[in-house]
């Protein structure tokens, strides 16, 4: 799809060429170095844009790039209806969903920082990067935990008989998730499980395709999660995986989530 940017906003650019048949009003320098060209303000340019961001059809979030990631202006509901748009949509993608710990990895592993900003969607899972941003002059409507986020995405796959795989924790946690997570939304096709101590990429990568899985929860603990997904994603055949570290515990019951009240608070991290 060739669309028209929005100045201020990431786009994920894959390719461009220099005819006049799209107008923006100003090409942004930001825009340019994404796809590492120099582009002169104000001239004529046609991008192929491969990220949602920019896709006015399906949800218009604003990117907040603080110091060492972006992150998606989105309420849990709007962030529900993203990750179902990347699913119904060609092509893979990857969302992310960093807390401070993720940041602070960030400022020394460039691989992990470049998989952060380079993921179709990025939320911000923690107290901890809402008052950052907050701190910073870029306010975030709010945290949106990957816990939350999955069980909304949950909902609408047991509801569009979407097939999901589990990747990661320990040996029996992902197929103990799994029942539990098919009690939870009846109609849930949980198509495939693997556990997250694999030596071997390609035998997983192969699994995943052979399930036709239309998601994945990848649960290997960050950053391991996040660069397995950008390496092996594409070739899996899924639409979206979400990094979401130590849900399949949760989902399985090996370790209790913080109690509701910690949750609103944002003290989750303090409870464990
Ligand atoms: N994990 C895994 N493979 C690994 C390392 C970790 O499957 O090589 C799993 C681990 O069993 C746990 C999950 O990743 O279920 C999250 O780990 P951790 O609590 O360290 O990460 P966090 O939730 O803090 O991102």
């Amino acid at each position: 799809v060739a669309l028209c940017g929005q100045m201020g906003v990431d786009y994920k650019v894959k390719s461009y060429k220099g005819t006049g048949s799209l107008r923006m009003h100003k090409v942004s320098s930001r825009m340019a170095k994404l796809i590492g060209e120099k582009i002169r303000d104000g001239q004529d340019v046609r991008f192929t844009i491969i990220s949602k961001l920019a896709d006015p059809d399906s949800y218009g979030a604003e990117r907040v790039v603080l110091k060492n990631a972006g992150f998606d202006d989105l309420t849990l509901d709007e962030a529900a209806r993203a990750g179902a748009a990347l699913v119904e949509r060609g092509g893979f993608h990857y969302a992310v969903t960093p807390n401070p710990e993720f940041l602070l990895e960030a400022r020394t592993n460039a691989a992990f920082r470049q998989t952060l900003l380079d993921a179709d969607l990025v939320l911000a899972d923690g107290i901890g990067v809402i008052y950052s941003a907050k701190i910073l002059g870029r306010p975030l409507k709010g945290k949106v935990t990957g816990i939350d986020f999955a069980q909304r995405l949950l909902r609408w796959m047991a509801a569009q008989g979407k097939r999901l795989f589990l990747l990661g924790a320990k040996p029996g946690v992902a197929e103990l998730a799994a029942a539990h997570l098919k009690d939870a939304y009846p109609g849930l096709i949980v198509c495939g499980t693997h556990d997250g101590y694999f030596t071997q990429d390609a035998p997983v990568v192969e699994d995943i395709r052979a399930c036709a899985a239309d998601v994945c929860f990848v649960c290997l603990g960050a950053p391991k999660q996040e660069l397995w997904m950008a390496k092996n994603g594409p070739e899996t055949g899924c639409s979206l995986m979400v990094g979401l570290g130590g849900a399949l515990d949760v989902f399985a019951g090996v370790v209790e989530r913080a109690p509701e009240a910690y949750q609103k608070l944002g003290l989750e991290w303090l409870h464990r």
